[in-house]
């Protein structure tokens, strides 16, 4: 193979921001409105991107239900990251995040409103205010279509703003400089095969996450968390990837997602029983308890034999008792997904419910001005130049071990905005690019051809149903010292399989086979990473909840983990000191303490 097969076009930016989903479209638009010259990558249509599927809402102290600070918010958030949040960046999200809303609603988002026209806030788990004392309405809502319409708002002001989108583009690879920054993207236009090299002075990864990994999970088929591979392709580091949110109440059978907004409006958990049994395990906040919480109770239940179904393997989820006329209101999206997905009428019946992977806390660590770092020996914090990361891929770290409900859609837009800020600070508009180093791209291209021509007897499908499979059985909402062994043993294995990968169509127009398997190699590495992580981190913290440690043990572990995994699926493992400091003198760090709801 050589380039002469594959011709390569340049493009040359200020800024590229890969990814069209809340974050990507948010840093597009702030850094156009800056004056810089942006493109947006994105391998699926914009309006396609997993943020579309957002649905119980968004989280800023608004105070329109009740009284409310943002304090309380950044309070609820560290207690909900189990102190694994770095301060910095929580206090910064949380101060910024009503502005981050009104500019939303001045953007066009229609929220829901309250009698009195202010936007409607519902409860969510892990919520509350005056530090703990009451339940807190914080979670701003567009009925249970939150991020469908920040996603097509967001997009159309991007058209506005004459953001040069390149659609249906695969992002293979970045562009790194041998002194270890990034000169951009190189990428793959899916209808024809050809190849491109993006050249850009910032480039924003907002490539989502790769809930995709496991066999149950409620992202789309294209959260394969592409530009977290591209980073561990690159030399650096992912950071807290054992940190894997499973939401409580995925369908059963089919993982699609029911919003923990279904309980904010007063749905209801039981198990085989008729017992509601989260007044056991989280005596205050009962059903409303944060996300690993509710999860593993329902866990602990189905283990004992208290799950409800022949197979008594699942929970139900209760929602007949509440005015129909509310359900309709308010819920309209998850009623009619509860009767195409588990045939159930959610004005009768309660639906089957399920946890299911649904977020990954980890990803690529960033500082809060979402500058992507590493650790460089001593140096924990060292930036790397030219790259950026926000949304789901980056680990600013807001979630820490455990990502509360709500948080994600204030993260993209908050640190959306906040790397178009900083990428204002860091670049001249129009300034001259650096000679690319020599080659630069071809080792991507190469893979490419590899994937094209690799004549194994494994379709993509097959192995990645093992990686899934792999996954959930080793690593999902328990976890022990020797079933961590044998998954990180066995997701070895499977990763090796990859070898005998067979795509069978050659060709280079719309070849979804292709684009699956360098979705699936993506996927791998960080499989790899997470099962790692996880048989790594001996202490239980969020959503890492470790049999065999089943304490937090801050004394060893108040730390982020850092891994890097190579191509050849080695792993290395080291840490970066959690951000136990805040940003200004209006808030004081919130030291450790235990957690209980
Ligand atoms: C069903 C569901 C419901 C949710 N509900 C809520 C909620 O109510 N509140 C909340 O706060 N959070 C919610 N979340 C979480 C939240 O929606 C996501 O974390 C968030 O939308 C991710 O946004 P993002 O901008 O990081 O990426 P995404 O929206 O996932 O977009 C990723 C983008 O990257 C592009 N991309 C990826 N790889 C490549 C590549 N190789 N080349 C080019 N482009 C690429 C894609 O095309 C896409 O445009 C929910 C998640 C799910 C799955």
């Amino acid at each position: 193979m050589t380039s002469a097969t594959y011709p390569i076009t340049d493009h040359f930016f200020d800024c590229i921001v890969v990814g069209a989903g809340g974050s990507g479209l948010r840093a597009a638009v702030g850094m156009v409105e800056a004056g810089l010259n942006v493109a947006c990558i994105s391998k699926v249509y914009p309006t396609r991107s997993h943020t579309v599927a957002a649905q119980g809402g968004i989280n800023a102290a608004l105070g329109n239900m009740n009284e409310d600070s943002w304090r309380f918010h950044m309070y609820d958030t560290v207690k909900g990251s189990d102190w694994l949040g770095d301060q910095d960046a929580i206090e910064y999200m949380t101060k910024a995040a009503p502005a981050a809303v009104y500019e939303l609603e001045h953007y066009g988002v229609p929220f829901s409103r309250t009698e009195e026209g202010k936007i409607y806030q519902r409860a969510f788990g892990g919520q509350s205010v005056n530090f703990g004392k009451g339940q807190a309405y914080r979670t701003c809502a567009a009925a249970d279509r939150t991020g469908h319409v920040i996603l097509h708002t967001l997009f159309q002001q991007a058209l506005h703003h004459k953001v040069q989108f390149f659609n249906e583009y695969f992002a293979l690879d970045l562009l790194m400089d041998e002194d270890g920054s990034c000169l951009g993207v190189i990428a793959m236009c899916i209808e024809d095969g050809s190849i491109h090299r993006f050249r850009s002075h910032e480039t924003v990864l907002a490539t989502g996450g790769y809930g995709r990994v496991y066999f149950s999970c409620t992202s789309a088929h294209t959260c394969t968390g592409d530009g977290n591979a591209m980073v561990l392709r690159a030399g650096l580091p992912l950071q807290d990837m054992e940190f894997v949110q499973f939401h409580p109440s995925g369908i059963y059978g089919a993982g699609c997602l029911i919003t923990e907004g279904a309980r904010g409006e007063g749905g209801y958990l039981t198990n085989s029983e008729g017992e509601r049994f989260m007044e056991r395990y989280a005596p205050s906040a009962k059903d409303l308890a944060s996300r690993d919480v509710v999860s593993r109770a329902e866990t602990i239940e189905i283990n004992e034999g208290r799950g409800v179904g022949p197979l008594k393997d699942h929970i139900h989820l209760h929602l007949e008792h509440l005015d129909p006329k509310l359900l309709h209101e308010r819920l309209p999206g998850i009623s009619e997904t509860a009767r195409i997905f588990a045939g159930v009428d959610v004005t009768k019946e309660p639906i089957p419910i399920v946890p299911t992977c649904h977020y990954n806390m980890g990803g690529i660590p960033t500082n809060y001005r979402t500058e992507v770092v590493t650790r460089d020996g001593d140096n924990p914090d060292k930036v790397v130049p030219g790259l950026m990361a926000v949304g789901e891929a980056a680990c600013t770290s807001v979630h820490g071990a455990n990502r509360l409900g709500g948080n994600s859609l204030i993260d993209l837009v908050v640190f959306g905005r906040a790397a178009a800020h900083r990428a204002a600070e860091l670049v001249t508009p129009g300034a001259s690019h650096k000679p690319l180093p020599k080659d630069a791209g071809e080792a991507s291209v190469a893979r490419v051809d590899r994937v094209l021509h690799n004549k194994g007897s494994l379709s993509n499908g097959e192995i990645r149903l093992s990686m899934q499979r792999t996954m959930q059985r080793y690593a999902s909402v328990f976890r022990d010292g020797p079933q961590l062994a044998e998954g990180v043993s066995s997701i070895g294995e499977v990763a090796k399989s990859l070898a005998d990968l067979r795509t069978s169509d050659q060709s280079r127009i719309w070849n979804s086979d292709l684009v699956e398997s360098l979705e699936l190699q993506n996927l791998m590495i960080q499989a790899v990473g997470t099962m790692n992580s996880a048989a790594y981190r001996t202490e239980s913290r969020g959503a890492h909840a470790r049999e065999d440690y089943p304490d937090r043990d801050d004394k060893d572990w108040m730390r982020h983990t850092l891994a890097w995994v190579d191509t050849s699926f080695e792993t290395r493992i080291s840490d970066r000191p959690v951000h136990m400091y805040t940003l200004s003198n209006e808030v004081e760090p919130i030291p450790p303490a235990k957690r209980v709801y």
